[in-house]
């Protein structure tokens, strides 16, 4: 059986590994590189229990423990550790009281801790690229192949009810099973079959290199400025290869068509690096090794979209991830690969995640791209 999976973000690469891992025949298609877009510009934080008492909490759960074994399985390092998480205010006056532990120290003076989210039994982060390439890089160890290519539609059958291939730059690649795996571009999708619509939020972040000046905590934080009305939240990853991912603010800007023309507006990253001084001394402009802003798939409920796509058969998706893409990728390929070789999940049940619970998309209304 052979299966083209359109995308080699997170979700195409781990999905390509546990359907290769099952003895499946892969190929993935990637129109820009592995780990392109938000999968290789994401903070890579990882969570436990941060979705109990939703749909995704056993999703998440499974996810969260196959991150733990996978390094070993796989046999690479990709930096993967645990962690603790933190909530706090800055506020912008610098005399403030300071309520953190030792550990802390690092912080500037109006960074205030108010509150332990996570602990190394309940947190962890991987770098998300370097996490995203070994993945490929273990199913292509497992006989996937990787195109650099643009899917521009699907091949079907003469009768129209299965999709039998991917059109990729004019020619055809033949599949047995199709995975749509393309992130907020799985939206062109809808036109070639009934999905519900897939979004891009984007956020711009920054990445520093660190080294071992910030310790394994990550940071939730609300900032007050003296200056403007109302808090931003900003976000802190410090992670196992030595550097540290900030973000905020996120926005409905355009998605556009290229993945390798998403940019980060410049004043938005000004904000953002003039928000990390305020944190720390360890965030110093010499020390910025990204740029950078992404977009992360989300859908009109907030829930991924995996599973079979309705009326054609042989057709699937996974995207829609939003925020837990790099979490809850592992749990998502392996699921995937139940579905596609043993017609059902049995690691994790999909029903929340069925693209048909939703309405689908009127193609006409996307551009042509
Ligand atoms: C700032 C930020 C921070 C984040 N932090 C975290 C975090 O800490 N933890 C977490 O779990 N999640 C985080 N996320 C979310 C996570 O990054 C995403 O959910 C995840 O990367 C989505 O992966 P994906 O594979 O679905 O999509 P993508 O990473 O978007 O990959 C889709 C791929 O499809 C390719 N593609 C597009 N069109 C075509 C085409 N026509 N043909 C072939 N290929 C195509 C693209 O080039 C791309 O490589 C964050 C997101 C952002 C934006």
């Amino acid at each position: 059986m052979h299966v083209v999976i359109c995308g080699g973000g997170v979700i195409g690469a781990c999905t390509a590994y546990f359907l290769s891992r099952r003895g499946l025949d892969v190929s993935v298609v990637e129109r820009a590189e592995v780990a392109a877009a938000a999968s290789g510009k994401a903070g890579g934080f990882l969570a436990l229990d941060w979705c109990a008492g939703t749909p995704l909490d056993a999703l998440a759960r499974r996810s969260f423990a196959l991150h733990a074994d996978l390094q070993k399985e796989v046999g690479a390092d990709w930096s993967y550790r645990r962690m603790s998480a933190y909530s706090g205010v800055v506020v912008g006056n610098h005399s403030a009281h300071r309520h953190k532990p030792a550990e802390l120290d690092w912080l500037s003076d109006g960074v205030i801790i108010t509150s332990r989210l996570g602990t190394p039994e309940t947190t962890a982060i991987v770098p998300p690229r370097t996490f995203t390439a070994a993945m490929m890089t273990a199913a292509q160890a497992r006989g996937a192949r990787l195109y650099t290519g643009r899917v521009t539609g699907l091949a079907r059958s003469p009768d129209g009810a299965s999709v039998r291939g991917v059109e990729v730059d004019g020619g055809i690649i033949e599949a047995d099973a199709v995975v749509i795996a393309m992130g907020p571009w799985s939206v062109l999708a809808a036109q070639w079959m009934s999905l519900p619509p897939v979004y891009g939020l984007q956020s711009p972040s920054l990445v520093y290199n660190t080294g071992d000046d910030v310790p394994a905590d990550a940071l939730f934080l609300e900032f007050h400025d003296d200056d403007s009305d109302g808090a931003v939240s900003i976000e802190l990853f410090p992670r196992g290869d030595g550097t540290t991912h900030v973000t905020a603010f996120s926005d409905q800007a355009p998605l556009p068509l290229d993945p390798a023309a998403v940019a980060p507006d410049a004043s938005a990253i000004d904000r953002l690096q003039a928000i990390a001084e305020r944190l720390s001394p360890a965030f110093r402009a010499d020390r910025i090794v990204a740029r950078q802003s992404c977009f992360r798939p989300v859908t009109q409920d907030g829930l991924p979209l995996i599973g079979a796509v309705p009326g054609s058969k042989a057709a699937y998706i996974a995207t829609g991830h939003s925020v837990w893409g790099i979490l809850n990728a592992p749990a998502t390929g392996e699921a995937m690969a139940e579905l596609i070789a043993d017609g059902a999940a049995r690691s994790t049940d999909l029903a929340p995640f069925d693209p048909n619970r939703l309405r689908a998309l009127d193609p006409s209304l996307l551009r042509s791209g």
